[in-house]
């Protein structure tokens, strides 16, 4: 895009210069009439704007902002990739209330969908010497865990839970933001890209928390090691891709493998942790759900990476199917898969006595 005597000007691919007044105008170089919420080809995209030339039409470009605000209930072919991720978002605000407000919390949904009734042990928490199932709302938790007041039954602090909850929650509203708004305009494009991508990194660090924090808090020198080191990588990783350099197509894999790297640096605590405790089966299933995780965020990587089916058949997935929005239903799987693994590590943890006696 160029600027010329103070305006911006984007260069069609078909060779044709347009600038940003004009199409916010809806009136082309040459007179033609643009209708306000046209959907482009490809080719009609400014250069900033051509990302997967496997997707060839459906595009909204540089819009005026109350119509793009408006096209999240309209089709095109970012539809697909904001709802996913909007869903997304809303299971998580779910979580959350759920998890700050309900006597009956979400382990409770986890293990109805996820274990054999009657097998409820799992969801209980001990407390005075009895079996008690959730007597108090997790507000009630935080306060306690807060405060230090963990009384006489395994209590356990609930932050590195709502941690994690938050950083899904970050990362599923600035994707949606992203998909929705990127195309404004190339500042638009850079500024939500970047959020984007550091809400991915953010994601990815705080959903460290749980599992290391629940895993390791009798031994709190790993703990600390572990969670910083990731919290040095998840920032590190931030500050490389805010270089606007890698924002083209190009740096599409290089962004996959950095978050990939990032996730499978998991690996070396999930060993440790199997190595300390690899005579509790509740860690050994915590663990296989966050294989499962792995590999639902691998396989998501992969057809992002890829851009596996549109490249088969370009075109034919522009508004349903295309690897982008595969990739986002993976990116949801994989976290609820994560949430599953955290809280058996959490219950797991509450049930275990020498908590306490670790952590004073
Ligand atoms: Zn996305």
């Amino acid at each position: 895009m160029k600027r010329r005597g103070g305006k911006k000007i984007s260069k069609l691919s078909n060779g044709e210069r347009v600038d940003s007044g004009d199409r916010i105008n809806n009136v082309t170089k040459n007179g033609q009439k643009l209708d306000r919420r046209k959907l482009v080809k490809y080719e009609a995209l400014p250069e900033y704007l051509q990302d997967n030339e496997f997707i060839r039409d459906y595009y909204r470009c540089e819009w005026p902002l109350k119509d793009i605000a408006l096209s999240v209930f309209s089709w095109h072919n970012e539809t697909l990739n904001i709802w996913t991720h909007l869903g997304g978002f809303v299971i998580f605000v779910t979580l959350t209330a759920m998890s700050l407000t309900e006597k009956t919390t979400v382990e409770s949904l986890f293990s109805g969908i996820f274990r054999p009734a009657g097998d409820g042990q799992l969801i209980t928490m001990k407390k005075n010497g009895s079996s008690d199932s959730f007597p108090d709302s997790y507000a009630k938790h935080i306060s306690e865990s807060i405060l230090d007041v963990s009384g006489d039954g395994y209590e356990v602090a609930i932050w590195p839970w709502f941690v994690f909850l938050g950083g899904a929650m970050s990362c599923l509203i600035c994707s949606t933001l992203s998909h929705l708004f990127a195309c404004h305009s190339l500042r638009f494009s850079l500024f939500f890209w970047r959020l984007d991508y550091a809400g991915i990194s953010i994601m990815i660090v705080c959903s460290f928390f749980c599992p290391i924090y629940y895993i390791f808090c009798s031994q709190p020198y790993w703990c600390l090691f572990y969670l910083t080191t990731i919290t040095i990588f998840g920032i590190l990783a931030i500050i490389t891709l805010l270089s606007p350099a890698l924002f083209s197509g190009r740096f599409r894999s290089f962004r996959a493998t950095l978050f990939l790297a990032m996730g499978f640096s998991g690996l070396i605590p999930a060993t440790h942790a199997l190595f300390l405790h690899f005579n509790h089966p509740q860690v050994l299933v915590a663990l296989g759900y966050e294989i499962v995780m792995g590999l639902l965020y691998a396989t998501g990587a992969v057809f992002y990476m890829t851009r596996f089916p549109e490249r088969c058949k370009p075109g034919a997935f522009d508004l349903v199917g295309h690897s982008h929005q595969i990739f986002h239903v993976f990116v949801v799987a994989a976290a609820l898969a994560h949430c599953v693994a955290s809280l058996l590590i959490m219950d797991w943890r509450r049930g275990w006595p020498t908590y306490n006696a670790g952590m004073q």
